[in-house]
């Protein structure tokens, strides 16, 4: 399709109203749009939700949807992203529930675990066999000690052990990690340590009985070098974790955009009637071209400047130039985070950057 003409009919799905609209609808009708990123609380109405000692308790998720039968979305709040907060950080999270056990997708932090375990049992009194690790990011799997004690065993494409050994360097080696650093800033990791999944797999892992089949896929790497996906064939439904985002939730700490780019193409050709981004609403087949769409928009800019030999300290001064581009563009606008930097890696700035130094 030529990008025009994708633009138009995207721009033309992105204005569809939503509230109302059930899942099935939104499926074969078009993209929901993108929420549009909180404005960031005065700070005395974020005090009041951030309590270090007891961080469940700014845990409200919205209720679960039942997007196929037997399979569930819950979505996290996104407050993080305006905020900055760690305490704030909640991932989607999603579960399958077969004929004797059930596959939870990513672990979040250990504090969304009783919440999380909470909404499944109201579904289903089976047991929670096995949690699905989308990357290695603290707000997908640094609650697997919590889903270890509730009896569930952690899976995960290979790559994310390597991403674990990178920077898990408390658990690996002597120096401290990221799992240290966030320690100093949540209290809810106190009580567990890091738990590196257990069972991995090199291209695809699959879970299956009399009436269900999930496959366990690593479509390429981009968010992260680790990165998986949940794909059920019969309901047309993919769990993308954060290698697929609904809405400005980019995080490019890790990120290689020049295999993140053709890995969304190989979602985009499962054409997924339901898509459950890592982060943001409900998304479907038109979710991983939207994303692109951003991403190309960036990566252009970024290496037509490098092509012409300037430097980042050059070319940094004239993001805002790329701001405007992006937000005058009616999909791009949509994965573009307001300025500034609200957590590392995160902002078109940071964007840029990483892009720079890894093209
Ligand atoms: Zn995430």
């Amino acid at each position: 399709m030529q990008r025009r003409t994708l633009v138009k009919k995207l721009a033309a799905i992105a204005a569809l109203p939503l509230t109302g609209i059930p899942v099935a609808a939104i499926a074969h009708k078009g993209e929901p749009a993108p929420e549009a990123i909180a404005t960031p609380r005065p700070a005395a109405a974020q005090a009041t939700l951030l309590q270090p000692d007891d961080p469940a308790s700014s845990l409200v998720f919205d209720p679960p949807q039942e997007i196929a039968p037997g399979v569930y979305f819950l979505k996290g709040k996104t407050t993080y992203f305006a905020s900055g907060n760690l305490q704030e950080v909640e991932c989607n999270n999603g579960w399958i529930i077969f004929d004797d056990f059930v596959l939870l997708i990513d672990a979040n932090y250990p504090a969304a675990g009783p919440t999380i375990l909470q909404e499944v049992r109201k579904t289903t009194n089976k047991p929670i066999r096995f949690v699905f690790n989308t990357h290695h990011h603290g707000d997908h799997l640094y609650g697997n000690g919590y889903w270890a004690q509730q009896g569930a065993t952690a899976i995960a494409y290979e790559g994310l052990i390597g991403e674990l050994q990178r920077f898990e360097t408390g658990y690996y080696g002597t120096n401290p990690g990221r799992w240290e650093q966030v320690a100093q800033k949540r209290s809810d990791l106190k009580g567990f340590t890091l738990l590196p999944p257990p069972v991995t797999f090199k291209q695809s892992m699959v879970i299956e009985d009399k009436h269900r089949r999930v496959e366990l896929l690593h479509l390429g790497t981009g968010h992260t070098m680790g990165d998986g996906v949940v794909w059920l064939p019969k309901e047309s439904i993919l769990f993308t974790g954060d290698s697929c985002l609904n809405g400005p939730y980019n995080l490019f700490r890790d990120a290689d955009i020049k295999s993140w780019i053709p890995t969304l193409d190989r979602m985009a050709a499962l054409k997924p009637a339901i898509l459950i981004p890592g982060h943001g609403a409900l998304g479907n087949a038109e979710t991983p071209e939207r994303q692109q769409h951003y991403f190309r928009s960036v990566y252009e800019w970024v290496s037509a400047a490098k092509k012409a030999g300037k430097t980042f300290e050059q070319i940094a001064p004239t993001i805002p130039a790329l701001r405007q581009i992006i937000a005058a563009d009616p999909i791009a606008v949509t994965y573009l985070i307001p300025a500034p930097e609200i957590a590392p890696g995160f902002s078109l700035e940071a964007h840029v950057k990483r892009i720079f130094e890894t093209i």
